[in-house]
């Protein structure tokens, strides 16, 4: 694979997996990004941040999150599946365990206001929960398409006194929002901190947001354990970014005989424009400062994406999970948005938990694959989110 001149991939390099990763940023983002590192890398060795942000995640987040056997999804495919609960979190998915550690870190660097980019508005809402916790004011930027189809998650950041801005550029979603944030960031970093939402962007943001995200593995590994006394044969997760993925993968990276499993958006087919399986429909290359796998076209122009979730449409993956696949240790699938539909109605009808949509793609999966696992194997899912933001997608 060839190798940009403009950074080498040594081994150990920070914020290098691989060839992946990076900080592919204009000259007025990279003292931003150093001070980022820097202070990040201060409050990880200070025991007191480490206090803070415990308490804060079991006394506002709702952690831990609980284990949950899927008794009767299990009974329809011979199999015995678990759902770690991350749809039971405050505001109702994992981004939350990111957002409270970043606004914690933008307090303690003296920051004045915090940014968001958000697609589903789930990193959004989050990110306007814990920066009005902390007596911050937040922008969010969003497309004006995901704006219409998640109406009721802007009507939730606006209550908590975010002020919501509208994108109209481009694709009008997560990708356009992404490049305002930057955008907006750059013409003001002393003042501003940019809380980033999935395990991607320019180094420090694709290992900061793992390491906040990591605490979903960490428990699901010692809930299954006790459960179960034994680990599960295979983790599964929707990838969009690819933060909740990570988040509960990491914790499993050792346990050569756990499988684990990525999830992204099939759409509605595998032509360009129709997904956003980019591994699967795309190949190495540079958006928002990270060198990754990407939906791109043969002259490297970003291809537009498709996905009934919100969260997954997005035409680049985290550069940890390039890296993953690239070594053979996770690897990535797609469910489309017709399977992923059924999927949710089906976990509604069986265990009465209404998912994301988000999180339906790696219950699609799981349906689809069943005759992969041998008869009562234990699987773990992680429920990302849950789906009351898409019921106008699930019942129109
Ligand atoms: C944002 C979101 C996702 C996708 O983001 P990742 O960074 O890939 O986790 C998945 N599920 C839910 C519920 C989300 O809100």
């Amino acid at each position: 694979m060839k190798i940009p001149s403009h950074g080498s991939p040594k081994a150990n390099r920070p914020g290098w997996f691989g060839p992946f990763g990076g900080r592919f940023v204009p000259e007025t983002l990279i003292e931003p990004l150093r001070e980022l590192e820097a202070a990040y890398a201060a409050a990880r060795r200070d025991p007191r941040f480490k206090a803070e942000l415990g308490h804060e995640l079991a006394t506002f987040v709702g952690r831990p999150t609980p284990l949950t056997f899927a008794g009767r999804l299990s009974q329809e495919l011979g199999l015995r599946v678990w759902l770690k609960r991350e749809d039971l979190t405050h505001t109702g998915a994992h981004k939350i365990n990111n957002t409270v550690g970043q606004v914690l870190l933008a307090r303690r660097m003296g920051k004045k206001r915090v940014i968001a980019e958000t697609g589903a508005g789930q990193h959004g809402v989050a990110a306007a929960a814990a920066a009005a916790r902390a007596g911050l004011p937040c922008v969010v930027y969003m497309g004006t398409d995901d704006m219409a189809r998640q109406a009721p998650n802007v009507a939730r950041m606006r209550m908590m006194g975010a002020t919501v801005v509208a994108v109209d550029s481009g694709s009008r979603t997560l990708k356009d929002a992404t490049s305002e944030a930057l955008r907006a960031w750059s013409s003001d970093s002393r003042e501003t901190f940019y809380v980033l939402g999935s395990a991607l962007g320019p180094h420090p943001y694709p290992t900061m947001v793992r390491d906040f995200q990591t605490v979903i593995g960490v428990e699901a590994r010692a809930q299954i354990l006790k459960e179960e006394k034994r680990l599960p044969r295979e983790v599964i997760a929707c990838v969009g970014g690819g933060s909740n993925a990570i988040g509960i993968f990491t914790a499993f990276l050792k346990d050569k005989s756990v499988a684990l499993t990525g999830v992204e958006a099939g759409g509605t087919g595998m032509a360009p424009g129709r997904h956003a399986a980019r591994f699967a429909g795309g190949f190495p290359g540079v958006l928002h400062g990270t060198r990754t796998y990407l939906l791109q076209d043969a002259n490297g122009q970003v291809l537009p994406t498709h996905s009934i979730s919100a969260g997954l449409d997005y035409p680049a993956v985290g550069p940890e999970h390039a890296e993953l696949r690239r070594i053979g240790r996770a690897r990535y699938v797609h469910a489309s948005d017709k399977d992923a539909l059924a999927a949710a109605h089906e976990l509604c009808r069986l265990e009465g938990i209404l998912p994301a949509l988000e999180s339906s793609h790696a219950i699609a999966y799981l349906i689809k694959a069943r005759k992969r696992f041998k008869k009562d194997g234990v699987v773990l899912v992680n429920l990302s989110g849950r789906g009351d933001k898409d019921l106008g997608t699930l019942c129109p």
